[in-house]
């Protein structure tokens, strides 16, 4: 399993740009689903058949990154956002764009007050180029790039860029292996732009018009130093959420989930995230409603290259995936 988290945590895959990560997704899953197809948006979906309540799962395989806007004659790239980015967090880092180009973020201070946080507007990609004619051989306006951060583990800790969501399809790829009886007809989404607002769910949403839906995501924890007070720590087990800013879980599911973790010894916990959002948000307004919940993967440093999670709340995720598949809904 830790294998197969390093290896889709190091395949470059920004919002748009997501089937770089399908081939690896597919090989994984193939053997033992009915059918794979993937859609117009970049949702990779997997069905696999069954006579009951037609289930939706869902995690998403894009991650945040930068997209080149303007490149200057110094040959020096500006960017913008795609998704949650902050300058803070993107500065210094090692960038990756799709043809293997590399580039470091880096600061320009000219409009900066002495103290003040840089924006995104005051950072440049370089990317070694001396003219703007040398980087255009290698960069076009429109390009995306992914941060880079190296998957390792340490003791029950692992720490990588993107385990927001490739934990998520860990949980899924490792729950659609290890399920061994169902009744519901299962849908697993692999979804695209989720960092850009949801946007891949929606559609899949409309596609398989799900009975219920469940989401596979990480979310934040209280257990390091700062303002945010949440009661979600690592190695808490799997989190359970009950609310953040784009749903509320559905009184069943989550009842559900709670029942299935007491029965089955899952460590687990009780999530309410106050800002921030995942896929359930768009999939449980789509048709006439969609009663949804969500498993949380508790996650230090979130949208940074160092994104750190406990071994063991993601066992505890899949264990919970699969007995919901088992018990049915
Ligand atoms: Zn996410």
């Amino acid at each position: 399993m830790l294998k197969l988290l390093e290896k889709l945590t190091q395949i470059p895959a920004p919002s748009g740009s997501e089937e770089r990560i399908h081939n690896a997704i597919r090989e994984e899953i193939a053997p033992f689903v009915d059918e794979i197809s993937v859609d117009a948006l970049g949702n990779l979906i997997a069905h696999k058949k069954g006579n009951g309540a037609r289930v939706m799962f869902a995690a998403h395989t894009d991650e945040i990154g930068l997209i080149v806007t303007f490149i200057t004659d110094k040959g020096l790239l500006k960017v913008s956002n795609l998704g949650g980015v902050s300058a803070i967090n993107a500065l210094y880092q090692r960038v990756c764009f799709a043809n293997g180009t590399e580039g470091v973020v880096s600061l320009d201070n000219t409009n900066l007050e002495d103290g003040k946080t840089p924006r995104l507007s005051d950072l440049y990609v370089d990317i070694g180029a001396s003219t703007q004619e040398e980087a255009e051989k290698k960069v076009c306006i429109g390009d995306t790039a992914a941060f880079s951060g190296k998957f390792s583990t340490q003791g029950n800790m692992a720490v990588s860029k993107a385990l927001d969501d490739r934990a998520g399809c860990v949980v899924l790829i490792e729950t659609i292996k290890q399920i061994k009886s169902h009744t519901n007809d299962l849908y697993f989404v692999f979804t695209a732009s989720e960092e850009l607002g949801l946007r891949g769910a929606k559609a899949a949403a409309f596609t398989v018009n799900p009975d219920y839906a469940v989401a596979i995501d990480v979310t934040r924890t209280g257990d390091v130093p700062g303002k945010l007070e949440m009661a979600v720590r690592l190695g808490g087990g799997a989190a359970i959420k009950i609310k953040d800013s784009s749903f509320m879980a559905h009184p069943y599911i989550k009842q559900r989930m709670t029942e299935i973790c007491e029965e089955k010894g899952i460590p687990h916990q009780f999530e309410v995230l106050e800002q921030g959002g995942t896929d359930s948000g768009a999939i449980h307004l789509s048709g006439g409603g969609v009663p949804s919940g969500c498993i949380s993967i508790p996650t230090r440093y979130i949208h940074s290259p160092a994104e750190m999670i406990d071994i063991r709340d993601l066992e505890a995720a899949i264990r919970l995936a699969v007995s919901l598949i088992e018990k049915g809904l």
